[in-house]
């Protein structure tokens, strides 16, 4: 059995890893992480998401407008998309959905942005990834009126109540799981996690940031998704490898490609953590 690792949801292109690029993708994969999927989030990302993923087949990219970024929409937004979106190295369309946290675009643009976006990863065939801060309603509110299980795709670093994973899930969703999983204030979202069932479970950095225990506060990286998948092997009282190996089927069947990969684990030691302040998100 392998216990590899898929890192379903990075930012590669962005400036933080312009210096050792390279070296963290190594890193990633000698502790077995089988495949990493990198989100451009807005127009300057997207031809260096497209060409990291093309210079290494683990990597894979997803491409959309950001709800941070929404009020940049313009008439060549959409067109340039569509275009890109189609290239064979692009498995989603994202990450989109409301962040009303930090409201970096008014929120009714985001909304309607949001609509628009659902139907064009439906236009293109792709699964979307979905973006929620602090907007549960709303967001299941637009997934549900734009018909989002025509597309399915996954619920990132999932922040709702166990009803809405549930409604996700019966949506057709996957719940992908961030390393925040591991704060120690994190008791409420792993007893949610802990009722969900593994089939419909993901496992991510959003690397640079959000960096899991012991790690937090510093810049996050995919190789750090090992000590996300080793506490929802604790919170469900499985084996690592169970975790491993089902969260790599569920992200193999929602980007829609072949198991193909025999990469043997090195589990890396654990350091004594320290704490910073890259605790952002996007
Ligand atoms: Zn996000
Ligand atoms: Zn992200």
């Amino acid at each position: 059995m392998t216990s590899m690792l898929i890192d379903s949801h990075a930012h590669l292109e962005m400036p933080e890893f312009r210096r050792d690029l390279e070296a963290v993708i190594q890193r990633a994969k000698e502790s077995g992480v089988g495949y990493i999927f990198t989100v451009g989030t807005e127009k300057k990302d997207w031809m260096r998401a497209l060409e990291i993923a093309h210079s290494y087949p683990s990597i894979y990219a997803i491409l959309g407008i950001h709800p941070h970024n929404a009020k940049e929409i313009d008439d060549q937004t959409y067109p340039t998309l569509r275009h890109l979106c189609r290239n064979e190295k692009v498995k989603a369309y994202g990450e989109i959905g409301l962040d009303f946290y930090r409201n970096l675009s008014p929120r009714d643009v985001q909304l309607k942005r949001f609509r628009e976006q659902i139907e064009l990863a439906k236009e293109l065939r792709l699964p979307i990834v979905v973006h929620d801060r602090e907007a549960h309603q709303e967001t299941l509110e637009i997934l549900k009126s734009e018909k989002a299980d025509e597309c399915g795709g996954i619920i990132h670093c999932f922040s709702g109540d166990y009803e809405m994973a549930k409604e996700c899930i019966d949506m057709g969703f996957y719940i992908s799981i961030p390393g925040s999983i591991t704060f120690k204030n994190a008791e409420k979202f792993r007893e949610i996690i802990q009722r969900l069932p593994l089939e419909s479970l993901l496992v991510e950095t959003d690397a640079p940031f959000l960096a899991p225990v012991p790690f937090r506060g510093k810049r996050n990286e995919p190789s750090y998704v090992r000590y996300t998948a080793q506490k929802v092997a604790e919170i469900k009282k499985v084996s690592f490898e169970k975790v491993a190996e089902l969260t790599t089927e569920n992200a193999l069947r929602v980007f829609k490609l072949e198991f193909s990969s025999s990469s043997s684990p090195h589990p890396i030691p654990l350091p004594p953590g320290e704490r910073g302040n890259n605790q952002e998100m996007k």
